[in-house]
């Protein structure tokens, strides 16, 4: 066969593959057209939130792209527990806020100095992004001096107040990613990947300090306990590394259901248990009469945390993620639960911009053995059905909800 034709054949398959973007792979660069065809607007909305329980969508002429700046056009964007506290509470002060920090979109339009994206990878027009965190005071620091520093010292887009650009969060028709800012390609990933980046980095990133206890392995006994997103993306994560010995705990049987398929291979309903001697006996009755070698503790209740220590063997190991925010006190015994068990715990916050990049290639594994990430997203709304999608989360019907655009 010609060479020629190999070419075409090859550049016919990329293209079935990627929606025609592989045409364009190996022509001069900036000159791709976005895929979505649009032109840009003179004006766009933002879901803005303007008091407590209350967005109201708002439009905005859309601000000049620096030199350094980068314009999204917004597909989607989920939403986060975070979310949910500021739209009920403002715990974090940020009134008036476009909020939405889990988002994902095309870029439109770029200054002229962006060419990669915080990885290394190539920027164009068309290609989609997620952003991570900005570094308003240190702009010169980048991903890999940062293997140790958490997102919570820094700034994210849809947690800044509003201000002259408005276009700060990802609840919104467009994002402007300023200067400084770190963004990733992630052309490679769909839709419903792209939202899940978010709340799956903090899995990364809790797996990751997991690790660092030199308990957790592929043969380990390991309990999960809570089996909201943050668990159950947890025993994925676990999954894709090798761990096939995990129970899951729970109160719900549809969650525990879904535990199941995301690869647990026992679970645990404690409702159907009275006192902890008898939820600990049936945890190592899951595990063949054996206690965990290890336990994440996925939930907010201070009941459960203080639970899970019973779980645990002497030399065992504890991460601890689920208090995000502050969810009270838990009444321990020191001499019993950690002192004489000997028992390493870590604590997990966030991830790192590490963590991140680590992301990208866990969802696709994921995706890869069949585990059912998608399904994780069961309530998608439009924008201007906001106030309803944060409802929705408040009221823990679902799991992940979702803000879709067009
Ligand atoms: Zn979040």
């Amino acid at each position: 066969m010609e060479n020629k034709s190999i070419e075409e054949i090859v550049k016919k398959v990329l293209e079935s593959m990627t929606g025609g973007a592989a045409m364009n792979a190996s022509a001069p660069s900036v000159s791709r057209a976005p895929a979505s065809g649009n032109s840009i607007p003179k004006t766009a909305r933002v879901a803005k939130l303007v008091e407590k329980g209350r967005f109201e969508i708002q439009e905005y002429p859309l601000p000049e792209v620096g030199d350094g700046d980068i314009l999204v056009k917004v597909e989607g964007c989920g939403v986060c527990g975070t979310d949910a506290h500021e739209f009920k509470n403002d715990p974090f002060n940020l009134i008036p806020v476009v909020l939405g920090h889990e988002g994902t979109g095309e870029i439109v339009k770029m200054g002229k100095d962006v060419k990669k994206d915080s990885a290394g990878k190539d920027l164009h027009l068309g290609d989609k992004v997620v952003t991570c965190m900005i570094f308003k005071d240190n702009p010169e620091i980048t991903m890999f001096d940062l293997n140790k520093q958490n997102v919570g010292g820094a700034d994210v887009y849809g947690l800044l107040p509003d201000d002259d650009v408005h276009f700060n969060g990802w609840f919104a028709d467009y994002l402007l990613i300023r200067k400084g800012s770190t963004v990733f390609n992630v052309s490679d990933l769909d839709l419903d990947s792209r939202v899940l980046i978010e709340p799956c980095a903090v899995l990364v990133h809790a797996v990751e300090r997991a690790k660092t206890t030199g308990i957790l392995r592929f043969n380990s006994r390991v309990a999960v306990q809570g089996c909201g997103p943050i668990g159950l993306i947890c025993i994925a994560v676990l999954r894709t590394m090798g761990v096939e010995n995990i129970t899951a705990l729970d109160g719900n049987d549809k969650r525990l259901e879904f535990a199941k398929r995301m690869g647990a291979s026992k679970t645990v309903n404690f409702k159907q248990y009275n006192g902890i001697e008898n939820l600990t006996k049936a945890v190592e009755d899951s595990f063949g009469g054996h206690p965990a070698d290890f336990a994440f503790q996925c939930t907010g209740s201070p009941v459960a945390h203080a639970n899970i220590y019973k779980f645990i063997r002497n030399g065992g190991g504890l991460c601890e993620l689920g208090f995000f925010i502050n969810g009270g006190d838990a009444t321990i015994n020191p001499h019993f639960d950690i002192c004489s068990k000997e028992i390493t715990i870590v604590g997990s916050w966030v991830y790192t911009l590490r963590d991140y990049a680590t992301t990208f290639d866990f969802l696709k594994r994921a995706n890869g053995i069949g585990l059912p990430m998608k399904e994780l997203i069961t309530h998608r709304f439009p924008l201007e059905e906001i106030n309803e999608a944060l409802k929705t989360n408040l009221s823990m019907q679902g799991l992940k909800i979702a803000i879709i655009n067009k």
